[in-house]
């Protein structure tokens, strides 16, 4: 017996359309590459986006063509967002952070027809735009004015004169909802970087679930600012999730300096935020320096990779902004588990509640995940025994774009690479990548655990720890250090400062100290740069 309800596919074009249907005067903020403030509305957002759809269809892009981006968190990325995946089209947000010869290759790769950019990519555009076999033209994102009147990028058009030229009238068409709606490529710290291809009914569901209270908790009384760039993982779903709430979007375009955000976030009356880690440093500094507070900020999702709990205390201690540490990756969505408490643990006292939330989390309803070991056995969720993290759901991959890399399942599960515990009321805690552990002597030394430590001292700014060749133990722990500015700290206190905290044996052997940690294009730590740069060092 088949139930009789509607049968409607979820498309990504029916979340632009609510929100104008039901929320069109609400704001949409983008401080602009340009440097000033652009304000509108969601209704104004759809009107423009359609009118892109007409521009794109004049272009001759059809269902399931690529069309690729290198742009910013701002209004008109967020037009590109429901114009191209609307359209049928397949959104390819490019990270503008990477060389130039990666991006031509993910453009070869992805074949890509068109390409849009913001105008300070200009001259990245000029270095590879001559190796793009597949794109039939560029679209810089700005106004008549701003479009060079020469330039080596061939065929090089301006976006606000599409804009102008075609009509709001535009019917968005209804298709499969399994399409291809948008494609990501992962980093690619070894190896070519390889391609996430999200589909309508992923796109969808993944917004849904993010948005539940013990995920990201976004609701119509909230101002969110996305800090995570709209050319990663899609800004973890947020420019799906947030218009479908109807809540208030605050874009910063390129400024993301601790001082440029928190002018932002006072003078848009920002209540939620996410990002990663390194960004935050930021922010925390510039506020802490100038003894700032925040009026409106309430609450922020930090993932990406771990979130030292230090960080995680001064948001919430110094500044009352509830901090909720999540994890994912590209390969699903991204969102996998988010850290919040649940009602038997509110009787717990505050450390242990604590201690709870600085892992990474519970599992959305709609993703499962397991722990097994090398041989694939499933191993026991006491919070203790730590195994390859595996995961499954409607918004995870079954194979990369193109078949890269094959049959990358392991019985229907995706291996995340990720090693982990999970706690009895299934909590999953990051020991650690499992290219990142250190093997000492047989045994694993997870290196977050170790950083954590290091960034709750008072004079340390960042703290990364790999493993380097020890002739007994085959590996030990070396702590990689950036001291906060003015600070002064010694080899030994840092050494020191493990004591009690952890096994003995975990205690890492050496402290090295740097001006900076290398910072990869996504924003986090390159541990393998910093394992290149320590390569023989010689432990004491
Ligand atoms: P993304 O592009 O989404 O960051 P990547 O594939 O580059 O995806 O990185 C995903 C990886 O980042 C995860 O497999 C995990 O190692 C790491 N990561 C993400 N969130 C966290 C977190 N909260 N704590 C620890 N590691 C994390």
């Amino acid at each position: 017996l088949m139930g009789q309800m509607m049968s409607q596919p979820l498309l990504i074009s029916s979340i632009i359309q609510h929100a104008d249907r039901h929320f069109g005067s609400n704001e949409i903020v983008s401080r602009r590459v340009e440097g000033d403030l652009h304000r509108y509305t969601y209704r104004d957002c759809h009107r423009r986006a359609k009118q892109m759809a007409n521009a794109l269809k004049s272009l001759d892009v059809t269902i399931g063509d690529r069309v690729a981006t290198l742009a910013w968190n701002g209004y008109r990325h967020l037009e590109l967002y429901y114009a191209i995946s609307g359209s049928g089209a397949v959104m390819h947000t490019i990270n503008p952070r990477l060389h130039p010869e990666q991006i031509a290759y993910i453009v070869n790769h992805a074949e890509d027809q068109y390409l849009f950019f913001e105008i300070n990519f200009l001259p990245l555009v000029e270095a590879f735009a001559a190796h793009c076999k597949t794109v039939r033209g560029f679209v810089m994102m700005c106004d008549r004015e701003r479009l060079p009147a020469e330039s080596k990028v061939p065929n090089l058009m301006c976006y606000e004169d599409l804009i102008e030229k075609h009509s709001p009238d535009y019917v968005w068409p209804v298709f499969d909802e399994n399409s291809a709606s948008s494609l990501c490529y992962t980093s690619g710290t070894t190896g070519n970087p390889k391609g996430a291809l999200y589909s309508h009914r992923s796109t969808i569901l993944h917004s849904y679930a993010s948005t539940m209270p013990d995920a990201l908790n976004v609701s119509a009384r909230d101002t969110v600012l996305p800090v995570v760039p709209m050319f990663h993982v899609n800004a973890w779903g947020l420019p799906y999730s947030v218009p479908l709430t109807g809540a208030k979007l605050v874009f910063p375009g390129p400024a993301l300096d601790g001082k440029s955000l928190y002018e932002l976030f006072e003078a848009e009356k920002v209540t939620f935020s996410a990002g990663v880690p390194t960004v935050w440093l930021g922010l925390l500094n510039h506020v802490g320096q100038n003894e700032l507070t925040f009026s409106t900020f309430r609450r922020t999702v930090i993932g990406g990779s771990a979130c030292p709990p230090a960080m995680m205390h001064a948001f919430q201690d110094k500044y009352g902004v509830e901090v909720v540490h999540a994890w994912g990756m590209t390969e699903m969505s991204p969102l996998g588990t988010a850290c919040t408490l649940q009602s038997h643990h509110m009787a717990l006292p505050k450390e242990e509640r604590n201690a709870i939330l600085e892992k990474q989390g519970h599992v959305i309803y709609g993703v499962d995940m397991k722990i097994v070991d090398d041989a694939g056995n499933e191993l026991p969720w006491d919070g203790k025994t730590y195994g390859n993290l595996l995961v499954k759901g409607p918004w995870i991959i079954s194979s990369y774009f193109k078949d890269e890399g094959g049959d990358v399942l392991e019985d229907g599960w995706f291996p995340t690479g990720d090693v982990a515990t999970i706690s009895p009321d299934g909590y999953m805690q990051v020991t650690d990548r499992s290219k990142d552990v250190i093997k000492s002597g047989g045994e694993w030394i997870g290196s977050i655990d170790l950083e954590n430590i290091a960034m709750a001292h008072p004079a340390v700014q960042q703290a990364a720890c790999i493993g380097v060749f020890h002739p007994k133990w085959d590996e030990r722990p070396l702590l990689v250090v950036v001291k906060r500015l003015g600070a002064e700290v010694t080899k030994e206190e840092l050494v020191r400062f493990y004591d009690g905290k952890i096994a003995k044996w975990w205690t890492p052997d050496d402290v090295a100290f740097v001006d900076a940690l290398p910072i990869g294009a996504t924003g986090k730590v390159l541990k393998n740069k910093i394992r290149e740069q320590f390569k023989g060092y010689q432990l004491p």
